[in-house]
């Protein structure tokens, strides 16, 4: 007989019917981790002049030149940006404001997110909120966790918060309405590992990244690939890139041609994130969850310990 008790809720998630005109969407999201990734993974970093002024490239010539490009093409994008990041670069996050893209919540300090318990991971959010609030005057709708790294317990901080979306799923292709637990939705846009430059670029040896630079061209076909298949399925593409990393000559060349290309896609919705999860939401479709999943209670490899709830 098969156990139940293992079998997923899940239910797979199905196609978006996008606006008048439109075949399907693309976001291009910053995340403006800064100092606060290198610095929540070692603390020493701190007193260590090289690995800070790498990270801060990111906001002072990462973000001003990722604006030029996103303002010459006429697009809007979604920034995370933690609130660190806010306090210690107040007029670049203003800036961002200032030239129309939406503003997203990113933790304060970029905290690893694993295993932490739900008094810690509110007191996190509402850190990062009151630094966007105080830097930017914004609330913003959306949140992205740190390394994409959600506990089961965060979508119900987020509804609790009134955030309207998270991005920082991986179980689909289109965004969808995520069930919370006690009956609130929030809209989810999905992420995948392919299409975020930290794995194409994030080189800092001891600290950071797989320790790899791979070639501009290599993420512009891996990323054009992407664009296009899920062009052809009307899915949404959410490419994620770090101003300290895609902020870089070569590497911007690069995005500006991907948005070229992006352009040149019929029926195309190039737009923020909160506008991708607000039409989500505006179309009624059931709530979909992503539930735990659970151990076998009789299974030799499973030990007492685990066994308890
Ligand atoms: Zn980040």
């Amino acid at each position: 007989m098969p156990d139940t008790e293992l079998t997923s809720s899940a239910t797979p998630p199905a196609p978006v019917t996008w606006p008048a005109g439109i075949k399907a969407a693309a976001c291009l999201t910053f995340d403006i981790d800064a100092e606060s990734a290198v610095l929540t993974a070692d603390r020493s970093s701190i007193d260590r002049m090289s690995p800070m002024s790498h990270q801060s490239y990111g906001p002072l010539v990462g973000v001003p030149r990722i604006l030029g490009l996103l303002e010459r093409h006429g697009v809007r994008a979604t920034f995370f940006v933690p609130g660190y990041t806010a306090h210690r670069y107040p007029s670049v996050v203003r800036a961002i404001a200032e030239a129309g893209h939406e503003i997203a919540h990113h933790s304060y300090f970029h905290e690893n997110t694993i295993g932490m318990d739900v008094k810690t991971e509110a007191a996190m959010l509402d850190l990062g909120l009151k630094a966007l609030w105080d830097v930017a005057g914004v609330r913003p709708a959306g949140y992205r966790a740190p390394m994409w790294e959600m506990n089961y317990h965060t979508p119900a901080l987020l509804a609790e918060r009134g955030f309207q979306y998270d991005s920082s799923l991986m179980d689909s292709d289109h965004p969808y309405p995520l069930s919370v637990d006690g009956g609130q939705v929030l809209a989810e846009v999905p992420v995948s590992w392919g299409l975020d430059d930290w794995e194409q670029y994030a080189f800092l040896p001891g600290l950071i990244g797989p320790g790899v630079i791979e070639s501009p061209l290599k993420a512009l076909e891996m990323w054009t690939l992407e664009l296009q298949a899920l062009h052809r399925l009307g899915a949404v593409f959410t490419l994620c890139c770090h101003p300290f990393l895609t902020g870089r000559p070569s590497r911007a060349e690069a995005l500006s041609t991907l948005i070229e290309r992006m352009k040149a896609l019929p029926g195309l919705w190039i737009t923020t994130v909160g506008e991708v999860a607000a039409h989500t939401m505006s179309l009624g479709l059931p709530p979909r969850s992503c539930p735990q999943p659970r151990l076998p209670s009789d299974a030799y490899w499973v030990t007492a310990k685990e066994r308890t709830p």
